[in-house]
């Protein structure tokens, strides 16, 4: 088997690697970058009005010959997707139509909706691929490669590690994980029962290395939901939290914290349709519906604007039965919490009751040097709000990632996914740095 990693082997954002066998070729991942080659923040904008080859000039789409829209080339087999965070799946717009895609039901339906609400991507990729639906454990073929997808805990639902073997050769690829979410069962059942005789482990080491990134033991989803429900009692006000509505844990973590607290949570249609779309493969999960009835829908003028613009008004209409008011929200502001987001601003600001109010800030601390959020968060310190961090990482401490390595005990481990490749060496197990784009036969 011939390994290639195009980008990922020394930053975080933008995986993408191919796996080669018998002239065939699988690709795993074809992420958006985070950052520039130069480290510096990588801005989407310029993907506008790019042809491919102008994108994959400029270094920016993988150079995988056959994989766009080129003609008379040899195609791969396809691209099998570990998860929903733009930094594995931001460049599958590009694919040849008719690509197989491979990835969970759940990962399509927040990609779809994702692409929807954020103009992020389009909104019509998984009808011009093929989709072909995984399952924890269930073994496929691709070609001369056989795959088995592991359900993983990361802070994306839905997220896959996979197994591939081909040639005689087993390449375990970790996706992003972590062990202290609210899956963290998974990774632990994972850990007892390893998959034997790994050749090559491609893991992630996103808490790896400097930039403050790994301060210790990560605290669990359940230490997080604890200091949420703490401080909403601690709150006379409303409590606001900024929060990526695409991670599910945190949602659910949020929602328990809030119901213990005995306020209602409140989302917009956009948080909404994520929870009812996923609820239908897991009803357990909060979502808007009569078994649910802290769970309410505030119909805010960006999304709700956005749904009846583009003519899909039942995006908005489906909540109608859930949702509440301003009158009702000003009428007992110390009875709710509610997942927003910067530009949600010109809802707030005309709502009365802001004062003496809590807002947790639970996403990734770097995006606070973004101006949008910060004018926002300044907009409720006005208002007389207060500010309070609560957050854990979505990704692997170093003790979980030394037990994945323990686990696995692979005959050589690649880092992927990492600012800091060379920390690697403290695993104990033989180290093989690629660089992007190198081949590697295996
Ligand atoms: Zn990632
Ligand atoms: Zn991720």
């Amino acid at each position: 088997m011939i390994l290639t990693i195009h980008r990922g082997s020394h930053e975080i954002g933008g995986s993408c690697v191919v796996l080669e066998s018998g002239g065939q070729r699988l690709v795993i991942d074809l992420g958006l970058p985070l950052v520039e080659r130069d480290g510096s923040p990588f801005d989407a904008g310029q993907l506008q009005g790019r042809s491919v080859a102008e994108l994959q000039e400029a270094g920016i789409l993988p150079g995988i010959a056959g994989l766009y829209d080129e003609d008379g080339l040899d195609q791969p087999l396809g691209v099998l997707l570990s998860h929903a965070h733009l930094d594995h799946h931001g460049l599958i717009d590009y694919l040849r139509p008719g690509t197989p895609l491979w990835c969970g039901t759940a990962t399509r339906e927040l990609i779809e909706v994702g692409a929807f609400y954020s103009h992020h991507g389009r909104t019509d990729t998984f009808d011009r691929l093929r989709h072909e639906v995984i399952e924890d454990r269930k073994v496929f073929s691709i070609g001369p490669f056989e795959v088995t997808p592991f359900l993983m805990d990361h802070s994306a639902f839905d997220s896959y590690a996979f197994l591939i073997e081909a040639g005689g050769k087993r390449v375990f690829y970790s996706g992003d994980f972590r062990a202290h979410g609210r899956k963290s069962r998974l990774f632990a059942d994972f850990v007892a029962k390893p998959p034997q005789e790994i050749d090559v482990l491609l893991m992630e080491g996103t808490t790896l290395g400097g930039n403050d990134r790994a301060p210790g033991p990560a605290r669990s989803e359940v230490a997080i939901q604890n200091e949420i429900k703490e401080a909403c009692q601690a709150t006379s006000g409303p409590v606001l939290v900024m929060q990526s509505s695409q991670n599910i844990d945190r949602l659910v973590s949020v929602y328990k914290a809030v119901r213990d607290s005995g306020r209602a949570l409140v989302v917009d249609i956009y948080t909404a349709e994520i929870m009812a779309n996923l609820a239908k493969g897991n009803p357990r999960l909060p979502h808007p519906a009569r078994s649910f009835p802290l769970v309410r829908v505030f119909f805010t003028k960006k999304t709700t604007g956005k749904v009846f613009t583009e003519g899909q008004n039942e995006r908005a209409y489906r909540f109608v039965p859930f949702k509440i008011t301003r009158d009702e929200l000003e009428g007992a502001p110390g009875k709710y919490a509610m997942i927003v987001r910067a530009s949600m601003r010109c809802d707030l600001e005309p709502l009365k009751g802001l004062e003496g109010g809590l807002v947790i800030y639970s996403q990734y601390r770097g995006y606070l040097q973004q101006p949008s959020l910060r004018d926002f968060i300044a907009f409720t310190e006005a208002r007389g709000m207060t500010f309070k961090p609560i957050h854990t990482s979505g990704h692997a401490d170093r003790s979980t990632l030394n037990r994945m390595v323990k686990a696995l005990s692979p005959r050589h481990l690649v880092p992927i996914h990492t600012f800091a490749p060379d920390v690697y060496s403290e695993f104990g197990v033989p180290v093989l740095c690629c660089t992007d784009g190198q081949k590697v036969l295996i």
